[in-house]
């Protein structure tokens, strides 16, 4: 399961960012998941507790933000909802569509005391 890495680096950005800014414990932190990712929220949501555990991250609540995959046509422009089973174009019929929103994994917002 690759999201306990994830949520490890999460919790690790995190707590660096804090630092730096000479904050406390972290209430609460906010990560964007792009469903394009690959990255499943509930195993993030699963992995948090045990990754935070001991960190300025401590019981902080974990608010997961997903983001819906968006692409581009090449040919046409157009701009449609994808997933990762999308290949062709639904205006033109086009392949190679490009992505323009879906793969993001960061962290939006960070709440400290
Ligand atoms: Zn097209």
């Amino acid at each position: 399961m690759h999201e306990l890495g994830i949520t490890q680096s999460i919790v690790d950005i995190a707590e660096r960012t804090t630092r730096k800014h000479g904050g406390g414990r972290v209430r609460s932190v906010t990560v964007e998941i792009g469903e394009l990712s690959g990255v499943i929220p509930d195993a993030v949501e699963f992995c948090f507790e045990v990754c935070s555990k001991g960190t300025l991250l401590e019981g902080a609540r974990l608010v997961i933000e997903t983001v819906p995959g968006q692409g581009r046509c090449p040919q046409c422009q157009t701009e449609q909802a994808i997933d990762n089973y999308s290949f062709a174009c639904e205006n033109c019929g086009a392949f190679g569509l490009e992505r323009v929103r879906g793969e993001e994994l960061r962290i939006k917002e960070l709440e400290v005391d």
